[in-house]
């Protein structure tokens, strides 16, 4: 049975680690693809933008200011023209200069061939690095040179890529970026995969060490405990319910020692004194008078008793109870119960008293009947006698409240969570004429959850108990 439970476990691991690789993966490849779209789309059209926006003034800057003033005082200024050709091919502009006769009078592309040629091919090539599509048309513009007075004396020749172009330093703003990204990208991945290896360990490590334990339960070590702090809720309630399970498990497991033990003891003890009793009577040392018949049958019933006790105890344990609901009126039905057991309460010199709203509750007559029975019985079996008992019923809150309070020996408080486990009594010795066998409150306690409600209980030791049996309207 171990080794199938290990086995089931195993594979709902697999699956959880695999659950989370896919979820992982997943993520990782939407980071990737995000990425992706903002670098193209985002990113580039964004540089684009801000690249031609640059080579626009640049070019503005040249047609508007720099151009006019190549011509002074009815001379071509030749030192301005040869620096400002030189400036624009840095900036990936060609310069051209005519006169009006059309001769030329200076031209990138003869008087700096090499430095126009290769920075023109330097341009080219890193864009085409960059976008394999791009296009090296060349454009050329004509613009009229004018003199002071504004009469027309050449003109100039002024070209670029048409498609949009990146200089040396922009391109170097575009790798860094790129850079950047990149960089991102990685540290987003790794910290994705950091993280889904720290998630994946903090599920399957608590369960891996839930599931050993659960194994080891399952063979019958019941006083095994999960020592493992997870900071996941349902793992923490797992393990905490793991724990709670081996320790009820083992509870069990006592009190099934403890009861074996018990029945034998509580049978024992009435069947010995039976016997006894049959013995001498039998070997003619005894008369059988009637006074000891009465007494061989008192024992004989107690006999009787333990046995009924434990057969009603199996039957509320295999589950067979069906309840068989009625409306009752609570006030009759308390006291047609409780009435039997007046003469027993005068017997201690105890006075029952009632406190009963008129109202009306569902449950099964003769279930129900039980539960008074043994706490009522109880209030007076546990009573060194003289005071009252009160039973109340009452409606709050929608719920049905029955209580049953005396002034007797009381429980104490270490032993009030335990007097509705199976074959419990608190201080076996304290009360040995009226032992009983420890199951009445477990069974009243069924009941009562049977009907979906609870039993409270109150208590102080030497001045009495109340319990309090609640039940939905
Ligand atoms: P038992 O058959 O021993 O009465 P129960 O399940 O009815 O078993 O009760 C469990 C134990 O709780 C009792 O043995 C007794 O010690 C304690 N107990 C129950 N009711 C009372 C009460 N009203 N006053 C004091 N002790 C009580």
């Amino acid at each position: 049975m171990g080794w199938d439970i290990g086995l089931d476990n195993n594979s709902k691991l697999k699956s959880i680690n695999r659950k989370l690789i896919i979820c992982f993966t997943f993520i990782m490849i939407i980071t990737i693809m995000s990425i992706r779209f903002f670098v193209n789309t985002s990113f580039i059209s964004s540089f684009e933008k801000y690249v031609n926006d640059s080579n626009k003034a640049e070019l503005q800057h040249l047609l508007d200011i720099d151009i006019k003033s190549i011509y002074i005082n009815n001379n071509w200024d030749m030192d301005l023209i040869e620096k400002l050709g030189l400036d624009a091919i840095k900036k990936g502009i060609a310069i051209e200069v005519y006169n009006e006769d059309n001769e030329k009078i200076w031209s990138i592309f003869e008087d700096e061939k090499v430095l126009s040629d290769e920075t023109l091919r330097d341009i080219s090539e890193n864009m085409q690095s960059i976008d394999k599509k791009w296009d090296n048309n060349f454009q050329e513009y004509k613009v009229s040179v004018k003199d002071s007075n504004n009469k027309e004396i050449g003109y100039s020749y002024i070209g670029h890529y048409e498609s949009t172009y990146y200089m040396e330093n922009d391109v170097e703003l575009f790798e860094a970026v790129n850079k950047i990204i990149f960089i991102i990208g990685i540290i987003s991945i790794s910290s994705i995969i950091i993280i889904s290896i720290i998630i994946s360990k903090s599920i399957s490590n608590p369960i891996g060490k839930v599931l050993k334990i659960a194994k080891t339960i399952a063979d019958g070590n019941y006083k095994q405990e999960v020592i493992y702090k997870s900071d996941i809720k349902e793992i923490d309630g797992l393990i905490k319910s793991i724990n709670k399970l081996s320790k009820d498990l083992n509870e069990q497991e006592n009190l099934r020692r403890q009861l074996t033990g018990d029945i034998a003891h509580e049978l024992r003890t009435p069947l010995t004194s039976v016997k006894g009793h049959l013995d001498v009577i039998i070997s003619g040392i005894w008369e059988p008078t009637n006074e000891r018949l009465i007494s061989i049958n008192e024992e004989v019933t107690r006999i009787a008793n333990l046995v009924d006790e434990l057969r009603k105890l199996a039957r509320f344990d295999s589950g067979k109870n069906t309840l068989e609901k009625e409306e009752v009126k609570l006030e009759n039905y308390i006291k047609n119960i409780a009435y039997n057991y007046e003469e027993n309460a005068i017997k201690k010199n105890i006075l029952i008293k009632y406190e009963i709203e008129n109202i009306e509750a569902t449950i099964d007559k003769e279930k129900f009947a039980q539960v008074i029975i043994n706490i009522l019985s109880n209030a007076i079996k546990y009573n060194n006698g003289n005071g009252e008992i009160i039973i109340k019923a009452f409606e709050r809150d929608n719920m049905i409240n029955i209580s049953i309070q005396d002034e007797g020996i009381g429980i104490p408080g270490e032993e009030l969570k335990n007097i509705f486990e199976r074959f419990y009594r608190v201080d076996k010795s304290r009360n040995s004429d009226n032992r009983g066998l420890g199951v009445g409150l477990t069974i009243s306690k069924s009941i009562v959850n049977a009907h979906d409600g609870d039993i409270k209980v109150f208590s102080e030791i030497n001045k009495g108990s109340q319990f309090i049996i609640t039940i939905p309207k």
